[in-house]
C-alpha cells in the first residue's frame, strides 16, 4: 500500500514544481513512476545480472508484478536487441498478446508496430524496426518452419508457462533442444507461482528467480450449500457488494461469451431498475473474441463513486491484470477441452476449475489492498471435488495437427521427443495412424507429398474455389449463425433462407457467396444474423489458403453452380467422417457410435440414410454437426482414392498454414 501512498505524494510534488507540464507529459511522468512501483523493479539488476550469467532461467512471480510488461524492457534498456536482434514474449492468448503489446508500447513511447509490435494468427501487427514482438505461441511455432533455429531473436521468453497449453509445452521441447546449439540464446520461461520446480528441472536443472510478491489478504467465503444457477447468484452477489460493501472494483469469472453477456446484461436491467437508487455500476466484459477497443475499456480507472465490475474468462485468470479488484466472484467453472482417443470424439465442456485456478483467482482480489473473494460453491466442494491441477492440454486433445507440425519441422521420432509431460501414447498412436490412413505418413511415419496431394484432389472435381470457401467457413463455422435471445424467431427465419438441398456445407458455401454479392457488407450480415467478424476471419483463413495453393502452382476453378463436385470433394475429404442411420440415429462407421443430427443442421429433418459429418460435439446428445448426405455411388466407385485423402479439409490445412 505504501507505493500508493508514494506514488500520491510525488505526483502532487511534481504538479506544484512544473506546473507547465502538458497532460500528456503527466500521464507518461505517472506511468514511469507507475513501472517504478511494480514489485519486479527493485530486482532489475539483480534479474539482469542472472540472466546475463545464465542461459535459461525460469522466472516465477506473482501475477500482477510486472513479468510481461517490464521484463523485455529490461533487456532492452540493457542492450539486447541491439544490432535488430529481437526479443520474442509469447502468450498463450491473443487478447494478452495484443493488450499488453500496446501497453509497452505506451509505456516505451512508441507507436504500436514499430519498436514494439504483436504477431497473432490473421494479424501482423510488426514492421522491420520491431525488436520486441509479443506474439502467440502458435506464431512462435509456425516462425520454426522458416527459422528453424530463431537466428533473429536473442531472447526468447516463454510466458504463462504455468498455462501449459499444447503450443507451450510443445515449445518447451524444441526451445531446449535449439539452446544446446544456440549458446549465445537466452531463454526465459515465466510464470505464476505454480509448478515452477518442474520447469527447472525439465530444463536440466535451470535456476529459478523468484520475485516475491506484495500481497494482500484475501479473505474467501464459501456458500452453505450449492448453487443451482451460478450465473444468477453471480449477478446477485455483485449487486449485493455493490450495496454493501466499501468502494473497490469486482471480477466475475464466467465461462465464456454466451454466458458474460447473459451476465452483462442481466447486471445492467437490474441496475436500471434501481436506477439512482444506487451508485453508478459500469459493467464490462472481456472474452477472446470482443472488439478490441472494448477490450481496451476494461483498463480505463473507475470514475470516482461508481463502481466496475469486469466479467472475464479465464483470462484475467494470470493473463491480464486488472487494476482495482477488491473483490472476486468465482463459481468455480471453466470451460475445458478433452479428448476420447478411442472414439476420436473432442469435446468443449463446463467444467469445475482446479483449487491451483480457484487460488489464482482468488489471489486476484488482494493486489492493491486486503480483499473478498465470494466462491460459489461449498468449502467441501473445493475440498473434494476440484483437481488439485489442471491436466495439461497436450494430455486432453487431438494430436493430428501438432504431430503433422512436427513432421513437417523434419521431427520423425515423436514417441522419443523430449516433452516435459507426454501426451496419452494411445493418441499420438491414433494420431499417427490417422495420419497414415489418409495418405499423410508412408509407412516409415514420414510426412508425404500429402498437402500437395491433397490439393491436386481438389483440383481433380474441379470446385477449388467451393471447397477453399468451405474449408474456410468451417474453421469459423460454430460463431458464423448469430441468435441473440430476444429474437430467437426471426434469426431461426434467417438462417432458414439459407438453406439449400444436401447439406450444411452447402449451406455454408451459399452464406459465403451471399455475403461475396453483398461486397462484404457488414449492413447484410446484421440483416442476415450473421456474425461480420466471423465472416471477415473466414475470409482471412481463404485467402490464406488460396495463397498456398497460388504457391505450389495449383490454379483455383469453379464449379460453375454444379453442386455434385463439391459433394464428391467433400466426402473424399471426410470419408472418415461417415455416418449411417440407424434405428432413430446414426452410428459412426468407424466407432460404431450412436450419434445424432444436431438440431441447428439443415439435415435434421430430412435424416438421410448416409451422412458425412464435420466434427461430434458432445452436449445433451452426442450430436454430429455440419452434416450433408452422402452420394453411395461415390463412395462404392472411388473406395480407392479416398484411402489417400485428408480426413479434414480444414484442420490439415490449417495445421500447415496455421
Ligand atoms: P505479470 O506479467 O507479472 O502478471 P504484468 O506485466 O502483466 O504483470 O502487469 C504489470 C502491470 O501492468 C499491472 O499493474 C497491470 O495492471 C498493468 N497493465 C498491463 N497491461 C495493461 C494495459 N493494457 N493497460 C493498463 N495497464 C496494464
Ligand atoms: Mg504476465
Amino acid at each position: 500500500f505504501s507505493c500508493c501512498v508514494n506514488l500520491f505524494c510525488t505526483w502532487c510534488v511534481q504538479e506544484q514544481e512544473a506546473p507547465a507540464l502538458s497532460q500528456a507529459e503527466l500521464k507518461k511522468q505517472s506511468m514511469q513512476e507507475v513501472r517504478r512501483s511494480l514489485p519486479i523493479f527493485p530486482y532489475r539488476d539483480d534479474l539482469l545480472a542472472a540472466i546475463h550469467e545464465h542461459q535459461i532461467l525460469v522466472i516465477e512471480g506473482e501475477t500482477g508484478s510486472g513479468k510481461t510488461t517490464q521484463i523485455p524492457q529490461y533487456l532492452m534498456e540493457d542492450g539486447y536487441t541491439k544490432g535488430g536482434l529481437k526479443i520474442g514474449c509469447t502468450q498463450p492468448r491473443r487478447v494478452a498478446a495484443m493488450s499488453v503489446a500496446a501497453r509497452v508500447a505506451e509505456e516505451v513511447s512508441v507507436k504500436l508496430g514499430n519498436e514494439v509490435g504483436y504477431s497473432i494468427r490473421f494479424e501482423d501487427c510488426t514492421s522491420e524496426r520491431t525488436v520486441l514482438k509479443y506474439m502467440t505461441d502458435g506464431m512462435l511455432l509456425r516462425e520454426f518452419l522458416t527459422e528453424p533455429d530463431l537466428a533473429s531473436y536473442s531472447v526468447i521468453i516463454i510466458d504463462e508457462a504455468h498455462e501449459r497449453t499444447l503450443h507451450t509445452d510443445i515449445l518447451f521441447g524444441l526451445i531446449k533442444d535449439i539452446a544446446r546449439f544456440r549458446p549465445d540464446l537466452k531463454v526465459l520461461v515465466a510464470s505464476a507461482t505454480l509448478d515452477t520446480e518442474r520447469f527447472s528441472c525439465f530444463f536440466d536443472e535451470a535456476p529459478v528467480f523468484r520475485i516475491p510478491g506484495r500481497r494482500f489478504p484475501v479473505d474467501i467465503f464459501y456458500t452453505k450449500a450449492p448453487e443451482a444457477d451460478y450465473l444468477e447468484a453471480c449477478v446477485v452477489s455483485v449487486l449485493q457488494i455493490h450495496v454493501t460493501q466499501a468502494p473497490g472494483d469486482i471480477l466475475v469469472f464466467l465461462t465464456g461469451q454466451e454466458e458474460i453477456e447473459a451476465c452483462c446484461e442481466l447486471l445492467q436491467e437490474r441496475c436500471r431498475r434501481l436506477g439512482s437508487k444506487i451508485a453508478e455500476l459500469l459493467v464490462l466484459p472481456i472474452y477472446a473474441n470482443l472488439p478490441s477497443d472494448m477490450q481496451a475499456k476494461i483498463f480505463n480507472p473507475t470514475p470516482p463513486g461508481a463502481r466496475k465490475v469486469v466479467v472475464a474468462t479465464n483470462i484475467a485468470e494470470t493473463s491480464l491484470t486488472i487494476d482495482g479488484i477488491i473483490y472476486v466472484i468465482d463459481p468455480g467453472f471453466c470451460k475445458q477441452k478433452s479428448y476420447n482417443a478411442r472414439t476420436g470424439m473432442e469435446s468443449l465442456i463446463v467444467t469445475p476449475c482446479s483449487r491451483a485456478s480457484a487460488n489464482q483467482r482468488a489471489g486476484r482480489a488482494g493486489r492493491v489492498a486486503a480483499g473478498k473473494c465470494f466462491r460459489l460453491y461449498t468449502a467441501w466442494a473445493f475440498k473434494h471435488e476440484m483437481e488439485e491441477t489442471t491436466v495439461p492440454e497436450i494430455q486432453r486433445t487431438n494430436l493430428g495437427n501438432v504431430v503433422l507440425l512436427l513432421k513437417s519441422l523434419g521431427i520423425n521420432d515423436l514417441i522419443h521427443f523430449d516433452f516435459m509431460d507426454p501426451p496419452p501414447h494411445e493418441t499420438l498412436v491414433l494420431a499417427l495412424e490417422q495420419l497414415y490412413a489418409l495418405g499423410a505418413l508412408n509407412h516409415m511415419g514420414e510426412l508425404t507429398k500429402f498437402i500437395l496431394f491433397f490439393l491436386l484432389l481438389i483440383s481433380r472435381y474441379k470446385c477449388s474455389e467451393e471447397v477453399l470457401t468451405i474449408a474456410a467457413m468451417l474453421s469459423v463455422n460454430n460463431s458464423i449463425f448469430y441468435r441473440p435471445k430476444d429474437k430467437v424467431v426471426h434469426a431461426d427465419n434467417a438462417r432458414m433462407n439459407f438453406v439449400v438441398p444436401g447439406g450444411d456445407h452447402l449451406v455454408l458455401l451459399n452464406v459465403y457467396t451471399q455475403w461475396v454479392e453483398s461486397g462484404y457488407s457488414t449492413q447484410w450480415c446484421y440483416e442476415n444474423f450473421i456474425q461480420f467478424r466471423s465472416m471477415r476471419r473466414a475470409r482471412d483463413v481463404r485467402d490464406q489458403l488460396e495463397g498456398l495453393m497460388d504457391r505450389i502452382e495449383v490454379e483455383v476453378v469453379s464449379a460453375q453452380g454444379d453442386c455434385v463436385p463439391i459433394r464428391k470433394a467433400v466426402t473424399a475429404g471426410y470419408f472418415y467422417h461417415t455416418a449411417r442411420l440407424s434405428k432413430g440415429g446414426y452410428k459412426t462407421v468407424k466407432h460404431q457410435q450412436t450419434v445424432y443430427v444436431h438440431p441447428n443442421s439443415s439435415l435434421f429433418e430430412e435424416q438421410p440414410r448416409w451422412l458425412i459429418y464435420h466434427e461430434l460435439v458432445f452436449t445433451t446428445k452426442e450430436f454430429m454437426r455440419q452434416v450433408r448426405t452422402k452420394r453411395t455411388s461415390v463412395l462404392h466407385t472411388e473406395t480407392d482414392t479416398y484411402k489417400c485423402v485428408t480426413k479434414s479439409i480444414s484442420s490439415s490445412l490449417s495445421a500447415i498454414v496455421g
